[in-house]
C-alpha cells in the first residue's frame, strides 16, 4: 500500500529530487566522492549552489537588486535577524498564527513593534483585512501562509513601507511578484527541500540600510551576500535537493503550473469537506491556504475523531492529525503532494463517513 504523505513539514519532496539527492550522496558526478564529503569551495558544489540560485532567479523571475541566500538557522532564526538588522524606529507586524507571534515577540527585543491587526480574537481562522499600515514604520511583515491555521495571504499586496514575509510554507506554490517585496524568507523543510537550509531573497539597497547597533558578523545579511551564501559552510546537502526541487518545478513547466496544480489539488478537498455531513473547515472561506488544508469533525460526530486517524492511518494517510492549537486534522498539500493522494484522502473521507 502506497503511503500518502499529508505531513506539515519535514514534508513530502519530489521522488526525483530524492532520489538524485540519494545518488550523489553515494557519488557526485561519478568523480568518486560524496556530496557529504567534498568541499563546498570545490567545483563540483559550487556548480550545484550557483545553478540553484540560478534555477531560483529564473522560476520567480527575481529582478536586479536582489540576493538569494541559503543559510542555517532556520526561519527562526530570521525572526531575530530582521529586526536585528532592520528595525530602528519602529517595526510593523501583522499577527496572523503562532508562527507571526514567535516573530513578533523577537521584534520587541530590538525596539518599537506595532501589531497592527491580530485574528488573535478566532484563534487565527482568517487573515485580518482593512488595518492601516504605519508610514513611519521600518518595514512590515507578515506570514504568508500559516502553516497551523490553515490561512493564506495568496497575493502580493501593496505596502506603504518596505515589505518583509516568512514564505517558509507557501514559497514556490505559486508565482510571486518580488519586487513588491525587500526580503522573502523561510525554512527550506515545508515546500522546497529537507531541514537545515534556510533561503533569503533579499534587495541590495534595503540591506544596506542597517540599524545602528552592534550586529554580529554571522547575523548581518551582507556578510552572505558578499560571499555568495559561502562565508561559512552552508547546508550543501539540503541546498542539493533543494537545486533538484527546483529543476522539477521547471520541468512540470514552472510556478504558474505548480500553482494550476495546487488549486486543483485544494479545491477538491476543501469541495469534499465543505459537501460532508461529518467534516467541517476550520478556516474562513475567503482566506483558506492551499497548502494546509484544516477541518475538524462537526460537533455531533466529536467523539468519532479518533476512529477516523485509526482508519485514515490503515488507508495509508500519513501526518493527517491537527496541531494541537486547533486539533482535528491537517492535510498539507505542498507542491510535491501528487493529486492522487488528495483524491486517496478525499475517498478515506466518504468510504468513513458511509461507514457511520
Ligand atoms: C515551520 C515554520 C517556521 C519555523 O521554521 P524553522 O525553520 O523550524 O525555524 C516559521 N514560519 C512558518 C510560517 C513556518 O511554517
Amino acid at each position: 500500500m502506497k503511503t500518502h504523505n499529508f505531513s506539515a513539514g519535514p514534508a513530502v519532496l519530489p521522488q526525483i529530487a530524492i532520489e538524485n539527492t540519494a545518488k550523489a550522496i553515494l557519488d557526485l558526478n561519478g568523480i568518486g566522492l560524496s556530496l557529504i564529503e567534498i568541499s563546498h569551495r570545490s567545483k563540483d558544489f559550487e556548480a550545484v549552489i550557483n545553478e540553484a540560485f540560478a534555477l531560483m532567479k529564473e522560476l520567480l523571475d527575481i529582478p536586479e537588486g536582489y540576493h538569494i541566500l541559503f543559510l542555517g538557522g532556520g526561519a527562526s532564526t530570521q525572526f531575530a535577524t530582521v529586526p536585528m538588522n532592520f528595525l530602528k524606529t519602529k517595526a510593523a507586524y501583522l499577527e496572523t498564527g503562532v508562527w507571526a507571534k514567535k516573530a513578533i515577540k523577537e521584534a520587541k527585543g530590538f525596539g518599537n513593534t506595532v501589531v497592527v491587526a491580530s485574528s488573535a480574537d478566532k484563534n487565527f481562522t482568517y487573515i485580518p483585512k482593512g488595518y492601516e499600515i504605519p508610514k513611519d514604520a521600518d518595514y512590515f511583515h507578515i506570514t504568508t501562509n500559516n502553516t497551523i491555521y490553515g490561512t493564506e495571504i495568496r497575493y502580493d499586496m501593496d505596502s506603504p513601507v518596505p515589505l518583509i514575509a516568512d514564505m517558509s510554507s507557501d514559497f514556490l506554490s505559486r508565482p510571486t511578484d518580488v519586487s513588491k517585496y525587500v526580503l522573502i524568507y523561510g525554512g527550506a523543510q515545508k515546500n522546497i527541500g529537507p531541514a537545515g537550509a534556510t533561503f533569503v531573497i533579499i534587495k541590495d539597497d534595503f540591506m544596506n540600510k542597517i540599524a545602528d547597533r552592534h550586529i554580529p558578523t554571522m547575523f548581518k545579511y551582507s556578510t552572505h551576500t558578499a560571499e555568495g551564501s559561502m562565508f561559512n559552510t552552508p547546508p550543501v546537502m539540503p541546498i542539493f535537493t533543494i537545486k533538484e526541487t527546483l529543476k522539477w518545478l521547471k520541468s512540470l513547466g514552472g510556478l504558474k503550473t505548480m500553482e494550476k496544480i495546487n488549486i486543483e489539488k485544494a479545491s477538491i478537498l476543501y469541495d469534499a469537506i465543505d459537501s460532508s455531513k461529518v467534516f467541517t473547515g476550520t478556516a474562513e472561506k475567503d482566506s483558506r491556504s492551499l497548502m494546509n488544508i484544516c477541518f475538524v469533525m462537526k460537533p455531533e460526530y466529536a467523539e468519532k475523531e479518533e476512529a477516523f486517524l485509526t482508519f485514515a492511518k490503515s488507508k495509508g494517510m500519513s501526518g493527517i492529525k491537527g496541531h494541537r492549537s486547533v486539533g482535528g486534522f491537517r492535510a498539507s498539500t505542498y507542491n510535491a503532494l501528487p493529486k492522487e493522494s488528495v483524491q486517496a484522502l478525499i475517498d478515506c473521507m466518504k468510504e468513513f463517513e458511509r461507514s457511520l
